[in-house]
């Protein structure tokens, strides 16, 4: 698998209830802080933490925790252009 092709961990964190199973099962992959809320290096996980990434996708009660392509991350997080919004003359001469 090229680098490129390994996952990220990715946290929905409306859904998280911070109850901590993700880093207790996988304490090298997710650290927790004192609410026992996960902490996830951002970007690929190492391609040999695969299976035990896919184990705490699997075994988080809320679904909270994904998989995604690194090419997904970028598309979800591209800056969208400001909208250009219609001046109307009456208020731009004031
Ligand atoms: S196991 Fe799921 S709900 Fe629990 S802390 Fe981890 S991501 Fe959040």
């Amino acid at each position: 698998m090229s680098p490129d092709q390994v996952p990220a961990l990715v946290v929905d964190w409306i859904a998280c209830d911070g109850y901590g199973l993700c880093g207790d099962l996988a304490p090298h992959l997710v650290g927790l802080d004192d609410w026992r809320y996960p902490i996830i290096a951002p970007g690929p996980i190492d391609a040999r933490d695969l299976d035990d990434a896919r184990r705490i996708v699997d075994c988080c009660p809320m679904r909270a925790l994904s998989l995604r392509r690194p090419d997904h991350r970028r598309q979800r997080e591209a800056p969208r252009p400001s909208p250009i919004l219609p001046v109307r003359a009456d208020i731009a001469q004031r």
